[in-house]
Formats: structure tokens, C-alpha cells, sequence
């Protein structure tokens, strides 16, 4: 049982839910670290008294060395302070939860100190699977999957042999826009794609789960984490969020984890792990919720997941391309500077115009994010087809 966490990406939904389940389990905090939210950052830092206090965007350090005046943590800003809390001594284990491809060289850091890993951001996996499982296996370190889904088919593996599995059932909410097609989808606004039926979470993600990205970068994370073969993974659109993946062994046994939708259960077991301690949320209730549906996913509408699936099958760098060019998508729909079906068309046109290299080391990875994201912003302008 681990006795202290650093939480990287404490003021995102991920980070603040920790949070409550450290309080709970009376687990020390020793270092917190948001993206821009100088006054959330303070407040936590207020009641847990970190010893470390980091703020991602160096523009807000002078801001953060104003309201942490008199605290006594030590103040850190920009990504040395996030690797240094990566590799903080104090800390038992590190949950990265930042969102995007700034939280692989965190992640990275944390393996070579020797550090375990909660793990919530999946574009680490995404853009530096191949670096971060070498990385990991060389030295040990184990990484304990805080993605609903992925903790879903880590609690399903517990007590079976890896080698008698057969595949995992990835399942997936179908997001907001589930049983729309292309031409229902060209008018969406900001608003609707923000709207999500079962979780409840950052812009970024939400915006991930309306396109079926998210599911395109949780089938590629599952590749990483549970060393499978594309084939070895079917995605499963079941809408209640209920049950929140699946594993099958070879005597065709199916074994799901259910539970509520609700965040806290995948971060407690990442922190707890073995253990399962009492949760502050909600026990699932099959009879309320009465009746569970299963569905195959619309690869023709939702372009973003067939794009990360095709990655994956390409290997190398494509991954991270995908990722790169969804990122700098998503951000330009967030800006209302295109519409919602250009962000899949985006990522689709990065992964074909931009060459597949090995990837080897980090600098692979930040060239071919790189050459995604400036694919993007040569392309904001052309219409969508
Ligand atoms: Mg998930």
C-alpha cells in the first residue's frame, strides 16, 4: 500500500477526484501540479501542504510566487518542474494526469527514478508506447492503469494467466452524437460536443468522446499496456457506462468490471492497488439501471477512431502523428476556428501525409508530434469535404 502521491494535473477532473480519494484513505500529498489554474493550485495546496508546488504555464510562475506566498512549499514552473515532482523522492507513487503529449517526458522521468505510476494521461502511451513499456519492464516499474477502461481489463487479468487470453472487450459510451451520421454531425457547436450522456470530464477528453477519438487512443493505449495485437481488441459501444470492459479467455469465459461511472473506483485501485477499500461513491444498482445494451461502433461516421486504429496498425510514429494532429484539432474546434467533422478529416490527412519512422527515442517522438501539429495548422483553412 502506498503512503504519499504526487499528482500531476491536480486541478483537472482526474486530479481533484484523487484527491478526494487520498483524503479518504489518509494518503500524504507531496506535490501538486496544474496546467494554468494558479487559484485551484493554492487552494489544495492550502489544505494538503504539499512540499512541492509546480504550475505548468511558466507565464503564471510570478502569479503562483504571489498567492503561495508564506506557504512554505518550494515553487517550480514549466516542464523541469513537472519532471522534478516525476521524480520527487518523498512520493510513494506519481499519478500523471495532465492531458496530452506534455505528459510522456514526466512519465518517462518517473521510470527512470524508479518510480510507480498511476497512470490517467493515455497520450503517453499513445505517442511513447514503445519508449515508456521498455522504459518500465528495464526497471521494473509498474504502471497501474487509471483510465476507466484500462483498469477495467487490469482488475480482469488479477489471478488469470496472460497467456490464456484470447482479447479484450473495449467498451465504449458512442459519446453524445452515438447513432448520428456525417450529415447530422456538419452543424455542431462547441456546446453539443461538450455535452457528454455519462462522465463527467475536461474539454479536451469530452471533446475526445464526441468524436470517438478517445476510443481510437484507449485502443491504442490498451495495445501498450496489455501488449495486444490489434486484432486481439473489439470495441464494444455499450451506452450506460456500466460495464466498463471485458476480458475473454481461451474457454471462452468473459470477465467484465462493472461499477458506476465514476472516476474515483479506477484512481483508488491505481493508488490501492491490491487492495479494495471502500470508495466515496455510489454502489451500482443493476436493477435501477434494468437493462444493458451492446453495439458495434460506426466506423464510417466517426473517422477519428478508424484514423487511430489504421495508426496503430502502421506503427512507428503514426500513433503520434494521430495524436499530434487531434490535439491541435481540437483546439482549433474549441476556438470555433472549423467545424466538428474537420477534426476527424484532419487527423485522417495527418497520419496519410505524414511519413512513418521508427521510433526510438524521445526526439522521434517530438519531431513526428512536430510535423502533425504544423499539418494542422497548414490545413485549418481548406473546407471541409
Ligand atoms: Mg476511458
Amino acid at each position: 500500500m502506498m503512503n504519499s502521491l504526487a499528482i500531476l494535473g491536480s486541478t483537472g477532473s482526474i486530479g481533484t477526484q484523487a484527491i478526494e480519494v487520498a483524503e479518504k484513505h489518509n494518503l500524504r500529498v507531496t506535490a501538486l501540479a496544474a496546467n494554468t489554474r494558479v487559484d485551484d493550485l493554492v487552494q489544495q495546496a492550502r489544505a494538503l501542504h504539499p512540499e512541492l508546488l509546480c504550475i505548468a504555464d511558466e507565464s503564471r510562475y510570478p502569479a503562483l510566487k504571489e498567492a503561495a506566498a508564506g506557504l512554505g512549499c518550494r515553487l517550480l514552473a514549466g516542464m523541469d518542474g513537472l519532471c522534478e515532482i516525476a521524480q520527487q523522492k518523498s512520493a510513494d507513487i506519481l499519478l500523471n494526469s495532465v492531458v496530452g503529449m506534455v505528459g510522456l517526458l514526466p512519465t518517462l522521468k518517473a521510470i527512470e527514478a524508479g518510480k510507480p505510476l498511476a497512470l490517467a494521461n493515455k497520450e503517453t502511451l499513445v505517442a511513447g508506447g514503445a519508449l515508456v513499456m521498455n522504459a518500465a519492464a528495464e526497471k521494473g516499474v509498474p504502471i497501474y492503469p487509471v483510465d476507466s477502461e484500462h483498469s477495467a481489463i487490469f482488475q480482469c487479468l488479477q489471478g488469470n494467466k496472460r497467456a490464456q487470453l484470447k482479447k479484450i472487450i473495449l467498451t465504449a459510451s458512442g459519446g453524445p452524437f452515438y447513432g448520428k451520421t456525417k450529415d447530422d454531425l456538419r452543424h455542431v457547436t462547441v456546446a453539443d460536443a461538450l455535452n457528454h450522456p455519462n462522465w463527467s470530464m475536461g474539454n479536451k477528453i469530452t471533446i475526445d468522446s464526441a468524436t470517438l477519438m478517445n476510443k481510437g487512443l484507449e485502443f491504442i493505449e490498451a495495445r501498450w499496456l496489455f501488449d495486444l495485437k490489434p486484432d486481439e481488441i473489439e470495441i464494444v459501444v455499450h451506452r450506460q457506462s456500466v460495464l466498463h470492459s471485458a476480458v475473454v479467455y481461451q474457454d471462452e469465459s468473459m470477465i467484465g468490471q462493472m461499477g458506476v461511472p465514476d472516476m474515483k473506483i479506477p484512481i483508488q485501485y491505481a493508488l490501492c492497488y491490491p487492495d479494495r477499500l471502500p470508495c466515496p461513491t455510489k454502489p451500482l444498482s443493476l436493477t435501477d439501471y434494468g437493462t444493458l445494451t451492446f453495439a458495434k461502433p460506426d466506423y464510417d461516421t466517426f473517422d477519428c477512431l478508424t484514423a487511430c486504429i489504421r495508426a496503430s496498425e502502421m506503427g512507428g510514429t503514426a500513433p503520434v502523428a494521430a495524436n499530434g494532429a487531434n490535439e491541435a484539432a481540437v483546439a482549433a474546434f474549441l476556438a470555433e476556428k472549423i467545424p466538428f467533422l474537420r477534426i476527424g478529416e484532419l487527423v485522417t490527412q495527418a497520419i496519410d501525409a505524414i511519413p512513418v519512422t521508427p521510433l526510438t527515442c524521445y526526439e522521434d517522438v517530438v519531431k513526428a508530434d512536430h510535423a502533425a501539429r504544423e499539418f494542422v495548422a497548414a490545413h485549418l483553412e481548406e473546407a471541409s469535404a
